[in-house]
């Protein structure tokens, strides 16, 4: 391995759950080299997403694209990420300039990579520039080193896979060996020839004697990683895992932790049992409830739903009784995952392999195509794993294709194969088409935004019918907002979800506000005004989430018994009670809830300014396609007449109710269009933003954001700040 350059360092030890040093390494110059950060940058940041879009913020502008030198991937916990001793440490958020959105992204993902990168020293990695030949990282926490190397390489098959290459290279880099002291990030040949590009974390699980995988799936992460010519990166460290952060109340952790998880394992086996099922489990409540994607949104159940379900899984494919955490001491261990896969389809055809997954949003992304086979879900898992693709972006792209399809936009000729609803083999061609940047895969992988442009061109020119004209058409079932593709939930019937698609600031990715559940499963939210407050505060706490290297579902998937005597059950008040207190005994300070929200709504405020500064802020990059408010075609209305007519009764009375299904239909859309602007107005009051989407200059000023810049942004908006 050919070393290009290297630092030679002193670890600082962590405190606090700080390091207080991030690690800079510009693939240009190159140059690798630590930053110091102030305490006003810790306080006012946290870590994770709020480290990362600082950094972006100052070292970015509005010229900045995913592939810019200047562009910077950022890969941060936080200061509660790596104590095994609390449920869920292993996160850590990727954020950059994506290529869907050119605007910030983050992407949450587990694994031991942010752990061991703190314990290495680091609280953060910045990477910015562009190499010109393949390279890799290597941090060694137990050598006091990091290199940049020239990226090895051993053969194509493996050089093409991010699972592959990352297995090969932790092992070249051990004496043949995995171990738990050592983790990589990767990604595959997918992220080179699409936008939807994936990063992979990749760690040994000693129970499953096998290396395993996470995905910081949405967004393009990978896509901006071999951009820079960064093929991977691996980290290293045998320092011990229990009181990694060295918390300031060490007693404090460890009742947070016990409490924490005496109520996961003993409420998860009685509600969502995630520990036994995994998130497949959520595929038959979003069938029952008519969520589940079905050919690109168009419908919310199917009657094969059923062969999709948890159970066929648990049953078929994924080994039992194994506590899997995608980090130590998680005992919700919903990273499901199975052995000794033969593949049947695409390159590999024939190879056994270990599969991660399924997670639900992947068995979604299949059921969106219109295909209910389990068997092509474990396989479209594993390649989009290996070609370093997102499974989401991915459904639903050839989802918008294959509807395009339906309607005559596409031809079979246009596409050289049959790409209807649930033909396998086509969708499977398409994959690796996509993987490869070849054929209809070309435009699939620039994801939805940018294929709906391609399709009316293409239809523009063979039809005559004028290109505004078909996107008008496209924009009715092209499901992407901000040039992000939706994840797999089905909105039509809440208005909080389409509220938490539209407005969530890095585009439809349900970590933001996952509303669905609480709102249209479990009625939570019966009004207007519950589903406007729940837009405000939900984001909120879960944005600290992200910032602090924390994963939610702990929190979010199961309900501590004292919640019900609260008065609002689906924020699980009780349960964040343990997480503050996590908070304060780590890092030894005395904050309170509602100080946990507002540190977390500056961070917002701060995306909303990048958003802005990206051109990606206003009123406007909020408004969701037709279908996520409705059923955008008569037929949709049909399948489901019994509710829309109710509803609509509900919104009218008997005596105006139309007579004729299209009259229905035609007010229906109109009443849901107004229903969402109405939506806009309260929520974007609520936020302090101006009915434009705008940040008012004192909410700005409120989270102490107003600089120069944060002003000249402002200033294009036509808003100004006096002094009172
Ligand atoms: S709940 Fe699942 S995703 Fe979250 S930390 Fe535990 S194993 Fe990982």
């Amino acid at each position: 391995m050919k070393i290009l350059e290297t630092l030679k360092y002193k670890a600082f030890p962590v405190k606090g759950g700080y390091t207080n040093r991030i690690l800079q390494v510009d693939l240009g110059t190159p140059s690798i080299s630590t930053l110091k950060l102030s305490r006003d940058f810790r306080e006012k940041y946290i870590g994770g997403r709020g480290y990362a879009l600082k950094l972006i913020w100052d070292g970015t502008t509005a010229e900045t694209r995913y592939d810019s030198p200047e562009n910077i991937l950022v890969m941060a916990s936080g200061p509660l990420g790596a104590d095994p001793r609390f449920p869920g440490t292993g996160k850590f958020i990727v954020g950059t300039i994506s290529p869907l959105t050119d605007t910030f992204i983050d992407s949450n993902v587990g694994g031991h990579f942010a752990p061991l990168l703190k314990l290495c020293g680091f609280d953060a990695l910045a990477v910015s520039g562009v190499s010109k030949t393949d390279v890799i990282l290597i941090v060694d926490g137990d050598e006091g080193v990091v290199h940049m190397a020239e990226a090895p390489s051993f053969g194509d098959d493996a050089d093409f896979g991010g699972l592959s290459y990352g297995e090969r290279l932790l092992k070249t880099f051990n004496q043949g060996k995995l171990s738990e002291d050592m983790a990589a990030v990767t990604t595959g040949i997918g992220a080179r020839h699409t936008r939807f590009g994936i990063i992979n974390s990749l760690f040994y699980d000693k129970r499953r004697k096998r290396m395993r995988c996470k995905q910081a799936g949405r967004g393009g992460t990978g896509t901006v990683m071999l951009a820079k010519g960064l093929k991977a990166i691996i980290v290293r460290s045998n320092l011990p895992r229990v009181q990694a952060n060295n918390p300031v109340d060490k007693e404090g952790v460890r009742e947070a932790g016990a409490d924490l998880k005496k109520v996961v394992s003993k409420m998860d086996p009685q509600q969502l049992r995630l520990s036994s099922w995994g998130t497949p489990v959520l595929s038959e409540y979003m069938d029952k409830f008519h969520i589940l994607p079905v050919n690109n949104y168009q419908y919310g159940s199917h009657p094969d739903a059923s062969k999709v379900f948890a159970d066929v899984f648990l049953d078929r494919y994924l080994a039992k009784n194994i506590p899997d955490g995608c980090y130590t001491g998680c005992n919700l261990a919903c990273a499901k995952g199975a052995e000794n896969v033969t593949l049947k389809r695409g390159p590999q055809a024939g190879q056994q392999v270990g599969i991660d997954g399924p997670e639900y949003e992947t068995v979604a992304a299949v059921t969106s195509m219109g295909i209910f086979d389990p068997e092509f879900v474990m396989e479209y898992n594993w390649y989009c794993d290996e070609y370093g693709l997102d499974t989401i972006s991915m459904g639903v792209t050839a989802s918008f294709l294959m509807e395009c399809v339906q309607r005559g936009y596409i031809s079979t000729q246009d596409v050289g194969y049959d790409l209807s609803w649930g033909h396998i083999e086509a969708v499977d061609q398409l994959l690796h088409e996509t993987a490869r940047g070849e054929g209809l895969g070309k435009i699939c992988g620039q994801g939805v935004h940018r294929a709906k442009k391609w399709v009316a061109q293409n239809y523009a020119a063979k039809s005559g019918v004028p290109y505004e004209q078909i996107m008008v058409e496209l924009e009715k079932f092209g499901m992407e907002v901000k040039g992000l593709e939706f994840s797999m939930y089905v909105t039509k019937e809440s208005l909080a979800q389409q509220g938490g698609y539209g407005f969530a600031l890095k585009g439809p990715q349900h970590d933001e506000a996952w509303l669905i559940f609480i709102d249209q499963v479990h009625k939570e939210l019966p009004t207007f005004e519950d589903k406007a407050a729940a837009l405000k505060w939900f984001p909120l706490i879960r944005t600290w989430f992200n910032a602090v290297g924390l994963c939610k579902l702990p929190w979010i998937d199961v309900r501590h018994p004292e919640a019900a005597n609260t008065d609002n059950p689906a924020k699980n008040q009780p349960t964040l009670a343990y997480y503050v207190k996590y908070l304060n005994a780590t890092v030894g300070c005395k904050k309170t809830l509602q100080n946990v929200l507002d540190d977390s709504e500056r961070l917002q405020v701060l995306q909303k300014l990048i958003n802005l500064r990206q051109g990606k802020g206003t009123r406007s990059s909020d408004i969701i396609p037709l279908r996520a408010m409705g059923p955008a075609y008569l037929d949709e209305y049909e399948t489901r007449a019994d509710y829309y007519d109710t509803w609509l009764r509900e919104q009218i009375g008997e005596e105006k109710f139309p007579d004729a299904k299209e009259d229905r239909h035609e007010l229906i859309i109109d009443l849901r269009k107004k229903a969402y602007q109405n939506l806009c107005d309260v929520v974007y009051k609520e936020k302090g933003y101006n009915s434009d989407a705008v940040p008012l200059p004192e909410t700005v000023k409120k989270f102490d954001l107003l600089d120069d810049r944060a002003l000249a942004v402002l200033d294009e908006f036509g808003l100004s700040w006096k002094e009172k």
